[in-house]
């Protein structure tokens, strides 16, 4: 059992980059990869880590990219985080964070929910990767909301009163910059947003691009969708992945490794994808 889907304090998560690898070996995984939003900060520290370890671990990250009407999730595994490209267009992406975070304020001071950025900043490991799971908890200490859900049902979710939308790369661009880093673009929980008949839709586009696997083992995946997106893997010979997206006490229902209870990522995930990097890198 693998899980190649984790979030640290590096973006959204509860856990520092360095904790993650020892939860790992106890719940007895047998590889990891942080993959957190919009940043490679976190990785030397988690690489570390497992290293100390003796967890196989892989750098990863998870970009939010625009794919026609909608976002669209792209994770990279494998990347060098040392790549110009790569760092300028997260950092570039992070910037933006920051305009957005004001806005997202002044709307729901509007709304007659007043906040601060340092409120929201006290949530936020790194301010850069600040968003609406740390506005979110600003509002529950506040005591506009109970909990993140409220806070996300009501204003914050994507539409409602408070959000704003980012700014993103194209799904295509995220996919490029991955592959140019040394990557393997795989698409993030495709049937968690996204209905059957997309799926097969999108992804040889996607494919076309550089895409070269999607996410079919996920929390709250129903074990159809799991079947359904290992069937358009296999018909298209993409690679298959898998992970939690564990976020820990900011996403409580979602343990490492287990997710809701019942996923279970197969070990050989992981050796595809070691497997599809070493020849890359040969
Ligand atoms: P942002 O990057 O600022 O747009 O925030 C996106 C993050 O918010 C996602 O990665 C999730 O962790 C979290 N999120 C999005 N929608 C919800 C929701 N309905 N309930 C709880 N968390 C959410
Ligand atoms: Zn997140
Ligand atoms: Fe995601
Ligand atoms: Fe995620």
């Amino acid at each position: 059992m693998v899980d190649l889907h984790i979030h640290s304090t590096a973006s959204d998560g509860s856990l520092s980059p360095r904790d993650i690898p020892p939860r790992g070996v106890s719940c007895s995984l047998h590889a990891i990869a942080l993959t957190d939003h919009d940043s490679v900060a976190g990785i030397p520290e988690f690489l570390e880590s497992a290293a100390a370890c003796g967890i196989p671990a892989l750098a990863g990250v998870e970009l939010d990219t625009q794919f026609e009407f909608t976002d669209l999730h792209i994770l990279g595994y494998g990347i060098d985080i040392r790549n110009q490209a790569l760092l300028e267009a997260l950092a570039w992406i992070r910037e933006n964070r920051t305009a957005r975070n004001q806005r997202m304020l002044d709307k729901l001071s509007t709304l007659g929910y007043p906040l601060e950025l340092s409120d929201v900043l006290e949530f936020a490991a790194d301010p850069e990767t600040a968003g609406r799971p740390h506005v979110a908890q600003a509002m529950v200490k506040r005591g506009y909301v109970h909990d993140i859900r409220e806070a996300f049902d009501r204003f914050l979710g994507d539409g409602k009163p408070g959000d704003v939308p980012r700014t993103r790369l194209s799904a295509t661009e995220g996919i490029q910059l991955i592959r140019n880093a040394g990557g393997i673009a795989i698409w993030a929980h495709p049937r968690a947003k996204f209905s059957g008949s997309s799926l097969r839709k999108i992804t040889p586009i996607l494919a076309a691009a550089g895409l070269e696997g999607l996410e079919a083992y996920y929390s709250n995946y129903t074990p159809t969708k799991m079947r359904e997106v290992l069937r358009v893997a296999k018909e298209m010979n993409l690679l298959v992945t898998g992970g939690s997206d564990f976020h820990g006490t900011c996403k409580p229902d979602i343990s490492l490794g287990r997710g809701m209870g019942n996923l279970r990522v197969p070990d050989e995930c992981w050796a595809h994808l070691l497997e599809r990097l070493n020849t890359r890198n040969r």
